[in-house]
């Protein structure tokens, strides 16, 4: 079997650990910003996909993760910058504030094998208690009471360093020996699928696998697949300059609850190597390129917030990407092309969680591959 792979997202890349043949294209490297993957947070959080096999993919990607994790510490995998950054996974602390009304724990956080990531609901009291003993940073907690949130989760997920971890996993591509062809920017998007179909053909593949993620929107007309805009602006981690707490460990921070998030407007921190990603938005449709002046002076408002001491550090850049939502990911073999001689699977629209799913996301697409 050989499979012509369409994208270089992370849920493309992920298929070559998968010990298939394949012919991987995509029509811009993956560190193009256009690629949602490389801006994202990197967080391991279920968030806005929907899908009800979510967590089993979670799971599955969390195990890998961790694992990953383990084998940095103990140096079996290199940093692809020469180890200037000090992983490509990373375990952090992180917080969610909540209000009283959302005080149920979230449907992952309860599954058996969530054990590893140490959940637990705490008050403010004991969450600011536990932060001088685990030393992690937090926000003032005055703006925090006076804010109304009454309690918070705490649990301690992997971060994933999203455009070292593509380039390493490129790395890996370039030299596997299932990899038949890698072109990395052919400068073609697929206009639908048969077009992939006779590429598929004219290169010998017997299958393909669609991961072009929101540009499946356009190749397969899928009116459900929405782009959910979000805006990061990225601090430079080594010099960032805090307010309050400089000694700290930095932790993840989030905030959905009003009055300083929401869900379209969610308050949030993730240091995700060499930087801190502060965000940020989740607006579905919206398709405004460019961050805007007002998001700009919010988000800022959200670092300084959340400890950053926003007159002497300042953003280094800006990122706006689109989260590929769909109320069901899209992973299925595509029974309009059983008879074209190429087996078509889809694998795309896992929303805000790409970087949580993908290894179970790619495992799957594999298991439809040899069904
Ligand atoms: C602000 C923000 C923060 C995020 N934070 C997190 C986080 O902390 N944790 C998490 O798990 N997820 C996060 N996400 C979500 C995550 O980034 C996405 O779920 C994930 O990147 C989707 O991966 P993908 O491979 O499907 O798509 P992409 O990474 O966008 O890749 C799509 C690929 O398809 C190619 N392509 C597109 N159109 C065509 C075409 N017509 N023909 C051929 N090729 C095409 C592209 O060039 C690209 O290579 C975040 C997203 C945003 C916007």
């Amino acid at each position: 079997m050989t499979v012509l792979v369409v994208g270089s997202g992370v849920i493309a890349v992920e298929l070559i650990r998968k010990q298939v043949k394949i012919r991987l294209l995509s029509p811009r490297h993956p560190l193009h910003p256009s690629t949602c993957s490389v801006g994202a947070g990197g967080l391991w959080m279920p968030f806005h996909c929907d899908d009800e096999r979510t967590d089993q993919w979670a799971f599955d990607t969390l195990d890998e993760l961790m694992s990953y994790a383990c084998s940095v510490e103990s140096g079996s995998v290199d940093a692809v910058d020469g180890g200037a950054s000090k992983a490509l996974v990373e375990i952090v602390p992180a917080i969610s504030f909540k209000r009283n009304n959302s005080k149920a724990p979230p449907k992952w956080a309860t599954d058996r094998r969530s054990h590893i990531l140490k959940f637990q609901c705490l008050t403010i009291d004991d969450l600011y208690k536990e932060s001088l003993s685990q030393n992690f940073r937090l926000p003032g907690r005055e703006v925090m009471d006076h804010a109304g949130y009454s309690h918070s989760w705490l649990f301690h997920p992997p971060i994933v360093d999203s455009p070292n971890m593509l380039m390493h996993m490129v790395r890996e591509l370039e030299s596997s020996e299932y990899t038949e062809h890698i072109n990395l920017d052919t400068q073609k998007g697929y206009a639908n699928v048969q077009e992939i179909v006779d590429d598929a053909i004219k290169f010998g593949c017997d299958s393909l696998v669609n991961c072009t993620g929101l540009g499946s929107k356009a190749i397969c007309d899928d009116k459900s697949l929405i782009g959910a805009r979000g805006v990061l602006l990225q601090f430079d981690r080594p010099s960032c300059e805090w307010d309050g707490q400089p000694e700290r460990n930095d932790s993840v921070i989030m905030v959905e609850d009003p009055p300083l998030g929401s869900d379209s407007d969610p308050c949030y921190m993730i240091p995700r190597g060499k930087i801190i990603a502060v965000g940020g938005t989740y607006l579905e449709g919206d398709e405004q390129p460019e961050i805007r002046p007002e998001e700009m002076s919010k988000i800022m408002e959200n670092a300084r917030l959340m400890g950053i001491n926003t007159d002497r550090s300042k953003p280094i850049s800006q990122w706006v990407g689109f989260r590929p939502y769909r109320p069901r990911a899209r992973l299925e073999i595509d029974e309009d092309f059983r008879k074209s001689g190429v087996k078509v699977v889809h694998s795309f629209g896992y929303g805000g969680s790409g970087w949580t799913v993908f290894v179970g996301a790619a495992k799957e697409a594999v298991s439809l591959l040899s069904s």
